[in-house]
């Protein structure tokens, strides 16, 4: 194997270069692979998830699948758990790893996405096999290799990949660079199967999540608006300590913490909403609260005037609509118990 800097940006160029995908895997499998970049050849000190599985020898190394079944594991959860995305063209024809994810989550064994550690520990073996013997080596091995000739050789009948070290520093240096190839590429692919998903692109790079939390100036303003009442319920909620901030549209779907998707809420109406959308009516009292705010907003903090600033009635109006068909789907709608009294 003679991988150098040279062959590996035409490797990678192609790739970036290549037509639209019928599925998310060759990305996602390039994204796992790019982790071995962070692998010190030298250093003892490494504490890289799945290490393991690295096994370095002259200008070779073997990578046991089970590195890649980790992440690829983790980055499709996201996808098709967190976010409810498709990850390919045909919903009918459901990636493998889709319907493995799907399977693992009836066992309600997981509340949350699982770790890169939790999936690498001994109690995941069996997923991981699953996942390489069912996804990875028949849906993307042999597949990816057509685009990036040269970037491995698959040890037949085993669950091995042999590697030309070179790749490690390659992948080291570049990492940003690629990342956001990939990412790019993903989301594009991603754009493709969910027309109407919000923040694709910010779902996609689990390294930059946006932040979840209103500013503190803003959840005074929000506090004081609603004079320290529930927005749902009506209830007075007496001090900051006893409410939360609630986003209206959930989260995980539009992915972002803007003002005119928050309320203040008490701690009952925001657990049980939960990642739920609230009834028509109460969205159309949120609208209502926005015009208001809108109407008003050179009175409040930056924070707040740069959200209302962007703020499009009408486009917030059919995210609530999208979400209700592509992520909301059979749920009920959150209404509060006691509403208005
Ligand atoms: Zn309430």
């Amino acid at each position: 194997m003679n991988g150098n800097t040279l062959q590996y940006v035409r490797m990678f160029n192609r790739f970036f270069n290549k037509g639209a995908m019928a599925a998310t895997y060759k990305p996602i499998f390039l994204r796992s692979l790019l982790d071995l970049g962070d692998y010190d050849t030298h250093g003892s000190n490494n504490k890289l998830v799945g290490k393991q599985w690295i096994e370095v020898d002259g200008d070779t190394v073997t990578l046991d699948l089970n590195f890649i079944a980790v992440r690829f594991l983790r980055y499709c959860w996201d996808l098709e758990h967190s976010f409810k995305l498709k990850q390919s063209s045909n919903p009918n024809t459901s990636a493998t790893i889709v319907s493995i994810i799907r399977q693992e989550l009836r066992t309600g064994k997981h509340k949350n996405p699982p770790s890169f550690a939790t999936l690498a520990s001994k109690q995941n073996e069996k997923l991981r096999s699953k996942v390489i013997q069912e996804s990875i080596k028949p849906q993307v091995l042999k597949y990816l290799l057509t685009d990036m000739p040269g970037l491995y050789v698959h040890q037949k009948r085993t669950n091995k990949i042999k590697l030309d070290t070179n790749l490690i520093p390659f992948m080291n240096k570049h990492r940003t660079i690629i990342k956001n190839g990939i990412n790019y590429k993903l989301t594009l692919c991603l754009e493709t199967f969910n027309k109407s998903a919000p923040n694709v692109a910010m779902k996609v790079d689990q390294d930059s999540y946006p932040s979840r939390k209103l500013s503190a100036v803003s959840e005074e303003i929000l506090d004081f608006e609603q004079g320290h009442r529930c927005f749902y319920c009506d209830r007075s909620y007496e001090i900051p300590k006893r409410r939360h901030i609630d986003h209206v549209i959930p989260f995980n779907y539009i992915f972002s913490t803007d003002a005119y998707n928050c309320v203040a809420a008490c701690i009952r109406c925001n657990s049980s909403k939960s990642d739920r959308l609230p009834r028509q009516e109460l969205f159309d009292d949120v609208l209502d609260r926005n015009t208001r705010f809108l109407n008003k907003r050179d009175k409040f903090s930056r924070a707040m005037r740069h959200s209302f600033s962007t703020y499009d009635q009408e486009w917030y109006k059919r995210t609530y609509d999208n979400c209700k068909t592509d992520y909301h789907v059979d749920s009920l709608f959150f209404e509060p118990v006691e509403y208005a009294v």
